[in-house]
């Protein structure tokens, strides 16, 4: 496969879709990144990566660090991962990422860890298990991508706390059916500073190459089971793209997480990790040419999972 040539061809073909979307605004500090940005690289299970456009520029990680929470708890639980899944479920939720309504029927437990209610959860979860939830995420971020120089976005970080009052609700709900292990303030605070890490197309495709190898790093060591690398492989396919997650697959059909900064992260089991990045999201906060590329790079090479 002449990764590059196929990269070269679907970013031809996702340039129209670059603007035609809205740069989120809830957050105000993400609203500053230019609508025309566009990037997307692939690194494959030998360790090769390939990119255009703007693949080696950093931005916000936001809801794909979901994918890194997720992995770095099932990883420090030495086994004993099957816990998280009594406090988080692992169905869509056919809501908005942000959305409560499901949760006091269910009894604060949400439905699955990619809605920032689960996510929330995660981070909890991790805040346990490592006593610093968001210096273990990049110290994790930064040695699965071998890019020692990532680091938190302190505007994004302080903007997000100050328009942070859904994710404190949210929080402070969990709690009060006893789903929240540590003070919602604490909480909040390494959810805020997780997403806020900015990495490139680059970091991205190469951090989640674990996935795309059943669990193994690049440099061979184990850092989750292949069982567990199908099941976050599986929850990314299901939840991983919103409230749109059946389109997604419909679409694309590859495991795939995306995030309000307009970056998508996807899985191709066995071969390679890809991750675009284009600012301008859909309704539903998916990156439009972000999709639109995925949807192009599974219909030229055929590799989607079905
Ligand atoms: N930090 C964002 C929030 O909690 C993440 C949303 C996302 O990327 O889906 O609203």
């Amino acid at each position: 496969m002449d990764y590059q040539a196929v990269l070269e061809e679907v970013a031809a073909h996702a340039r129209p879709y670059v603007r035609q979307g809205r740069v989120a605004d809830y957050i105000p500090a993400l609203e500053q990144v230019s609508a025309d940005r566009f990037g997307i690289a692939v690194a494959d299970i030998n360790g090769d990566v390939y990119g255009v456009g703007d693949w080696e520029t950093p931005f916000s990680v936001q809801s794909i660090s979901k994918t890194f929470s997720l992995a770095l708890v099932m990883a420090q639980s030495h086994g004993g991962h099957d816990s998280i899944w009594q406090r988080v479920g692992r169905e869509p939720s056919g809501t908005p990422f942000n959305s409560l309504v499901q949760l006091e029927a269910e009894n604060g437990i949400p439905r699955n860890p990619f809605i920032n209610a689960g996510a929330l959860v995660v981070t909890d979860r991790l805040q346990t298990l490592t006593g610093d939830a968001s210096t273990s995420m990049l110290h994790f971020l930064r040695e699965e991508s071998g890019n020692e120089d990532l680091a938190f976005d302190q505007a994004v970080a302080d903007s997000e706390a100050e328009h942070g009052d859904r994710n404190a609700a949210l929080a402070h709900f969990m709690a009060s059916f006893g789903n929240l292990e540590n003070p919602v303030p604490s909480v909040i605070e390494h959810y805020f500073w997780q997403c806020s890490i900015e990495m490139s197309c680059r970091d991205l495709a190469v951090a989640g190459g674990f996935l795309a190898r059943h669990g193994l790093r690049a440099d061979g060591s184990r850092l989750l089971e292949a069982r567990e690398a199908k099941r976050i492989n599986a929850v990314m396919l299901t939840c991983g793209t919103y409230d749109a997650a059946g389109e997604f697959a419909y679409r694309v059909g590859l495991p795939a997480k995306s995030g309000v900064g307009g970056g998508i992260i996807a899985v191709i089991p066995g071969r390679c990790t890809l991750c675009v990045w284009s600012p301008a999201l859909d309704a539903r906060g998916n990156s439009v040419a972000g999709a639109a590329a995925l949807d192009h790079f599974t219909t030229l090479t055929g590799w989607s999972v079905f």
